[in-house]
């Protein structure tokens, strides 16, 4: 019987080797970790926000959209959920599409992840780290630290991940292996980090939390644009509203880039109105914009521009008023970075796209090297994204494996 190895026991490794397994070949799934799924063990909070029903080639950043879609379209959301079915994970979704296992439990999707492994028949070599790979006659070699384990492969999948939290075992160390048998690499950043800033006014809202309006600013140009939630904390901002943004900010900035918040965003009219129909009130601004956002915020940025947020909005002038609601739509702070990759549960870069055959994942440098996952040059937002790209590209390359190894 055929052998073949898969190195990493996350999700798309997992993947690759449920549907390599398929063809009857020996699966080899080597982890450093002593137990498989570590990093998705923590995905969504511990709830597993496994994927989105809005995923689709649009919504990543990657260096070749064509193969993104490509191997998308092999394992569709709906069609992966179905999947997740079959093996007793059931999910459910938000009306904003965010996907979750019933459960809300991700120790729970692991451990059906791992009885479907071994019912299938994988083998588990786990705490078993690669640290090199080479070729010899049309074998890959690998070199680890299981001496109890194969390792002389005809095929082999990488999907060790990226470097984003690598207490989770994911450091990033198979890059370099993967440049030196062929690959270009593209820059390694953190991504869907939180975001640093000093600034006394957004610090004293710290726990605040709230949908905003975030974009970031190079001079007039606007770099994206982002809505979502947003937790403020004593040494920035957390939370989709600045982790979507966060990669292309780098871990240290030299002031360049501006952040802008729009407190209000969408709201802006009817809060406009809502303060104009009621100027004679005896209420103060942080109360009555209280069926907006948080009195903290309006009590902050009143004492920023030098109001008394206890003033009752009749005492207040029209254009005070008006500077304070500018404020609101548009404020600006000057991110200092990003909190690096410890804290971030993406990276940007890796292995372009383009190095891979659309369909298979298969190396252009390398024949029979399959790549899946976020080792890839693909970065999806928050919300169930890179886990379905996690698990479409294992889907993928598990396939082209088992169609290879018959
Ligand atoms: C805190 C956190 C929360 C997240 N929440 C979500 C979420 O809710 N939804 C979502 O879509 N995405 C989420 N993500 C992102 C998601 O977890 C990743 O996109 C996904 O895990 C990538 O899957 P992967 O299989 O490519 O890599 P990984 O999950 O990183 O798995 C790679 C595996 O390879 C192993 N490995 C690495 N190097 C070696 C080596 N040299 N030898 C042997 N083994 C090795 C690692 O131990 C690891 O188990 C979150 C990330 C973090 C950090």
């Amino acid at each position: 019987m055929k052998e073949i190895a898969i190195v990493g026991a996350g999700p798309a490794g997992m993947m690759a080797a449920l549907e390599a397994v398929k063809s009857g070949v020996g699966v080899h799934l080597f982890d450093a970790n002593p137990k498989v799924g570590k990093k998705l063990m923590v995905t969504g909070s511990g709830k597993c926000n496994i994927t989105n029903l809005q995923a689709g080639p649009d919504s990543y950043d990657t260096d070749e959209p064509g193969i993104l879609a490509s191997i998308l379209a092999q394992q569709p959301p709906e069609q992966f959920r179905q999947k997740l079915a079959e093996m007793g994970i059931f999910t459910s979704a938000t009306s904003d599409g965010w996907v979750y296992p019933l459960s809300l439990a991700a120790g729970n999707v692991v451990q059906l992840f791992e009885a479907s492994l071994l019912k299938a028949g994988v083998t588990f070599h786990n705490a078993a780290q690669i640290t090199d790979i080479h070729k010899k006659n049309d074998n890959f070699i690998l070199t680890h630290t299981r001496h109890d384990a194969p390792s002389v492969f005809p095929l082999l999948c990488v999907s060790s991940g990226g470097k984003a939290m690598p207490d989770l075992g994911s450091d990033g160390k198979l890059f370099p292996v993967l440049a030196r048998i062929g690959h270009h690499l593209l820059p390694v950043e953190p991504a869907l980090a939180p975001v640093t800033f000093e600034d006394k006014t957004l610090r004293s809202l710290d726990g605040v939390r709230l949908d905003v309006e975030t974009s970031l600013w190079l001079g007039d140009k606007c770099l994206k644009r982002n809505l979502g939630n947003a937790i403020f904390t004593q040494w920035g901002m957390n939370g989709p509203a600045v982790m979507n943004l966060s990669h292309l900010l780098p871990t240290k900035v030299n002031g360049t880039i501006q952040l802008k918040i729009d407190f209000l965003h969408q709201y802006t009219p009817q809060a406009k109105a809502y303060l104009a129909a009621n100027q004679d009130s005896q209420e103060c601004l942080p109360v009555l914009l209280g069926g907006f956002l948080s009195q903290k915020i309006t009590a902050a940025l009143c004492k920023k521009i030098g109001m008394n947020p206890e003033a009752a909005l009749e005492q207040i002038k029209p254009d005070e008023v008006q500077k304070l609601l500018n404020l609101l739509c548009n404020y600006r702070v000057t991110p200092t970075g990003t909190r690096g990759f410890k804290y971030a549960q993406l990276s940007s870069g890796g292995v372009p796209l383009a190095e891979v055959h659309a369909e298979t994942l298969e190396s252009k440098m390398q024949n029979g090297l399959y790549l899946a996952g976020e080792v890839l040059n693909v970065m999806g937002p928050c919300g169930g994204y890179n886990l379905q790209w996690a698990f479409s590209s294992g889907y993928a390359a598990g396939r082209a494996m088992a169609k290879r190894a018959a």
